[in-house]
């Protein structure tokens, strides 16, 4: 077994779609970035390349490229299982949380984790999605912005 964890935070800015686990959220403002913004994508993918030793987010998907201007991140992930199974590891378990003030996540942690399980080709009980607020404290608590963080457990078999 093998463990990797995955970070990410975004700056919510106005113009943009509210884009997380594939799901459009009905918000305002959305998540700046050069892909799709979907940060809870990608700590998950940061969270399995940890697992597999193979670098980070940005080794594979450089910022600059403009290969991944407006990215479907899910798209992205769905390649680092590819990378993966090159290296014949499979996606045990993999467990999330979105640290954001508003709008409330609950409702769309159903389709959040019908889209990922698809990306990873795992079972809807294989990929955990879930939220904390930050009191109001900071940054994300201001409303300035979204982060997620990632742990997944990875096997060597499947
Ligand atoms: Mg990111």
């Amino acid at each position: 077994m093998r463990v990797g964890t995955g970070f990410d935070i975004h700056k919510l800015v106005e113009g943009r779609p509210l884009i997380l686990g594939g799901v459009t959220i009905p918000c305002d403002r959305g998540l700046f970035g050069h892909s799709d913004g979907d940060a809870l994508t990608h700590a998950i993918i940061d969270a399995l390349l940890g697992a597999a030793c193979l670098g980070d987010i940005g080794t594979h998907f450089p910022p600059g490229d403009e290969k991944y201007a407006g990215a479907n991140s899910l798209d992205l992930l769905n390649h680092v299982l590819d990378l993966l199974a090159g290296k014949m590891l499979y996606v045990s378990h993999v467990d999330a949380t979105i640290i954001c003030e508003t709008p409330k996540m609950s409702p769309h942690y159903e389709a959040m984790r019908g889209n990922l399980s698809k990306a990873m080709r795992i079972a809807m009980d294989q990929i955990s999605v879930k939220a904390t607020t930050m009191e109001k404290i900071g940054p994300i608590g201001e409303g300035q912005a979204i982060a997620c963080q990632a742990v997944a457990l990875v096997q060597s078999q499947m």
